[in-house]
């Protein structure tokens, strides 16, 4: 894989504007997107969601295995991207700039999360959590919000959680950054508000991926507990995981026209785990 190298067409060649070949409206045709972690989990349904509503879609992350699978699904572009790394997230809006003339659309989705008590919460795991989840974010927003501004369009969507609105125990650094997320995204969308530029967050419930995964391999090692007995404290209200593809479809919505009032905002996809 080359850097910003084409998995597919990177020439413009896009179905009319309003539907595509299958008849399927497309609403964000013409637009550009880069999905940071887009090699899987809710990276690569977001990926995929914007894909298929007509954006052309660069899939960034450090597997590059991963992310070139789903650019050529996607029939976009693979980026070779370490959010922690300023010069990797310049190189990564770079690459969209190169091939597309712009990007248009920005979804930070690159998070780790890990669990402790607070006072066995060390430096190393502290500053990792703080650097992906949060000074990732800043930097990939940073580069690529210029371009943004000056053409008066474009969409931050950042993946934060149901952690980024609320406290919860034995992840603290997690909590932290996502409250830190949620507060960014609220920041950039007043301080340009009447850009055409919107800043939003995505708040989710447990989603069923391998963060998941590990979170209860995690408790179950530590409690002795049984997957189900695991699990059933996990799931949302509805008593079930959130999946990916329901976080996916609230961010090409959030990345559509339609969606342009809606700015500073941390969307739940819960089921109802923070409705009062
Ligand atoms: P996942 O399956 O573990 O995927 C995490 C993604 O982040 C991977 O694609 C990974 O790609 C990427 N990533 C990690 N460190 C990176 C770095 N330094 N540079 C670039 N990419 C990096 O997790 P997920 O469940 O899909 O989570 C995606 C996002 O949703 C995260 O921000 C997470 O906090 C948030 N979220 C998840 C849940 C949940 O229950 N799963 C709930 C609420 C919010 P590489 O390893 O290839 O770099």
């Amino acid at each position: 894989m080359r850097e910003g190298g084409a998995a597919g067409a990177g020439d413009g060649s896009l179905p009319a504007a309003g539907d595509d070949a299958t008849g399927r409206s497309s609403p964000l045709h013409g637009r550009t997107a880069l999905v940071t972690g887009g090699g899987r989990g809710i990276g690569r349904e977001i990926a995929l969601a914007l894909a298929r509503d007509g954006a052309r879609v660069a899939v960034a992350g450090r597997d590059r295995v991963a992310v070139a699978e789903v650019a050529a699904a996607c029939d976009g572009l693979a980026v070779s991207l370490d959010v922690t790394d300023e010069d990797s997230c310049r190189a990564a809006v770079a690459a969209c700039e190169r091939a597309w003339g712009r990007l248009d659309v920005l979804v930070n989705n690159a998070g780790v999360a890990g669990s402790s008590k607070f006072t066995q919460l060390d430096d190393e795991t502290w500053d990792r959590t703080l650097a992906v989840n949060l000074t990732g974010a800043f930097r990939m927003t940073r580069a690529a919000v210029g371009g943004m501004l000056e053409r008066g369009w474009g969409r931050v969507i950042s993946i934060a959680s149901v952690a980024g609105r609320a406290g919860y125990p034995y992840v603290a650094a997690y909590v932290a950054s996502k409250h830190g997320l949620v507060g960014l995204m609220r920041a950039l969308a007043a301080e340009y508000a009447r850009s055409g530029v919107t800043f939003n967050s995505v708040c989710p419930g447990y989603v069923d991926t391998a963060m998941t995964e590990a979170t209860i391999d995690n408790v179950m090692r530590r409690t002795g507990r049984s997957r189900e007995q695991v699990l059933e404290r996990l799931v949302t209200p509805q008593g079930r995981l959130v999946r990916p593809e329901e976080v996916a479809a609230v961010c090409a919505f959030l990345a559509s026209d339609l969606a342009g009032a809606i700015n500073g905002q941390a969307i739940d996809v819960d089921g109802g785990e923070l409705f009062p």
